[in-house]
């Protein structure tokens, strides 16, 4: 590395987020300096699709004026406000508005945090004090399933299902419990059909609850599409057949659509695509476009009835941030909104997903390929050392990761998920033309990674 270089001060000052630290300590970072549509440049002006729209978040992709306007706008206004104690920046209720239009049903109200895993931190936090102010204190454990993404804070963190993220700090705390996965290519018998297969996890979750004691249990949280667990789509009937477990035993929904909110799936929310109720809902990356940091934890009616008796118990509804809800973030993500309704995202994303999906659905063939999955604009090709009995590489081996650095070298940026799942999830600006330039970047790294495998063979 060049002295007094970027990468050197990276190295030097910067303690990077899910990073293995000795290996970054030698290489360094990629350094990027700017984006424009759904590209972005580093420090030497190389060009790259952003294949994950950065986190699965910059869903307008790297320059839109109109949200860099809003947030100068609001600057100017009111740079700072609060929802404490009663008061409200204005702009706060306009989104809150503009959010509650597209939300699934029962929703009715959010609260804004400024993170995926505040809001679901918050979401949990909701769930217990809603059984203390119902009168049953003992009904707090949480259900969440395996490779489950829910954040990183101490509660959130617990909620995700994958070894990376706890794997040294103690996690999970006591309360979760985790069950299956809902992934048909690797959790099903041979022969079993995805219906019959999401009446099994319906029943192996029932004989959880009954286990833990359905008075011990207060809610099942989960992503509709899982994403940073491997882009898994559930069976076919899985979230009809887990709702109806649930309400048997007042258990209540938490939908986590951090990721495929906002037209992702192809409808607004993943909840819509799945026919799930849910009692809360959690959403942030896309609400503003990754412009800015904004989530929100939403309530159903009877959910925020509880929180009322509860405020009157305690005195208050005892919860909030300094900058959750901040009216800079709330102005840009209300813009964000404008812009989906105007290129009628939902509309969009069913179209240039389904060239995304029949694009990527042409490499079921390829010898390295085990499955392809998705659906709307979120993507995953996931890579097997035998296709026949479904054996993914030894994790040491790296491939999916060898298989990113070579699209990178390409000019494709996306990333390796557990399993050797290569993921995809663009800004759903991206066209068809985007879409084919992006997989034939794709395609170079795969046969690269094809060729680089035989010979090692
Ligand atoms: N839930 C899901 C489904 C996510 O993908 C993420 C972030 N990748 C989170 C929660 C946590 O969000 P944040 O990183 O904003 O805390």
């Amino acid at each position: 590395m060049i002295p007094n270089s970027t990468a050197a001060r990276d190295v030097a000052y910067l303690l990077h987020p899910y990073t293995n630290l000795s290996a970054h300590r030698e290489s360094g970072p990629l350094v990027i300096s700017r984006g424009k549509g759904i590209h972005v440049y580093d420090e030497e002006g190389r060009e790259y699709i952003e294949g994950l729209a950065g986190l699965w978040c910059a869903g307008l992709g790297f320059d839109q004026e109109r949200l860099v306007e809003a947030a100068s706008r609001q600057m100017r206004q009111l740079p700072f406000y609060h929802a404490f104690g009663g008061k409200v920046p204005d702009v706060l209720v306009d989104l809150a508005e503009a959010l509650m239009a597209i939300a699934p049903k029962p929703l009715e109200r959010a609260l804004f945090v400024n993170s995926g895993s505040e809001a679901n931190d918050l979401a949990v936090k909701i769930a217990w004090y809603v059984n203390n102010a119902l009168g049953r204190p003992e009904k707090k454990k949480i259900i969440a399933r395996r490779k489950a993404y829910h954040g990183v804070t101490v509660m959130s963190g617990s909620l995700t299902g994958l070894a990376y993220a706890q794997d040294g700090f103690d996690l999970p705390v006591s309360r979760v419990v985790h069950v299956d996965t809902p992934h048909h290519y690797h959790g099903a018998e041979p022969d079993e059909s995805e219906e019959d297969y999401a009446t099994r996890l319906a029943e192996q979750l029932e004989a959880t609850i009954q286990a833990e004691g359905p008075e011990t249990v207060a809610a099942f949280i989960a992503e509709p599409v899982m994403g940073a667990g491997g882009v898994i789509v559930p069976p076919r009937t899985y979230f009809e057949k887990v709702q109806a477990v649930l309400r048997r035993h007042d258990v209540l929904f938490i939908a986590d659509e951090v990721i495929c909110g906002f037209g992702r799936t192809g409808n607004w929310f993943g909840c819509d695509t799945f026919g799930i109720r849910p009692d809360i809902m959690t959403v942030a990356k896309q609400l503003s476009a990754g412009f800015l940091p904004i989530a929100a934890t939403l309530v159903s009616g009877p959910v925020y009835e509880a929180l009322v008796a509860g405020s009157d118990k305690h005195g208050m509804f005892g919860h909030g941030n300094t900058y959750g809800g901040h009216p800079v973030a709330a102005a840009v993500a209300l813009e964000t909104l404008k812009i989906y309704h105007e290129m009628d995202i939902v509309g969009r994303v069913r179209r240039v997903g389904t060239a995304l999906q029949e694009g990527l659905r042409r490499y079921i063939d390829h010898p390295l390929v085990g499955e392809v999955r998705g659906l709307g604009l979120i993507a995953g090709v996931e890579l097997v050392a035998d296709k026949a009995s479904r054996t993914n590489f030894d994790k040491a081996r790296g491939i999916g990761a060898g298989l990113v650095r070579r699209a990178q070298a390409h000019g494709l940026l996306t990333r390796a998920m557990p399993g050797d799942l290569i993921g995809f999830c663009p800004p759903m600006i991206i066209d068809e033309a985007g879409v084919a330039e992006m997989l034939r970047r794709f395609d170079v790294a795969l046969e690269e990674s094809w060729s680089a495998l035989r010979e090692a063979a």
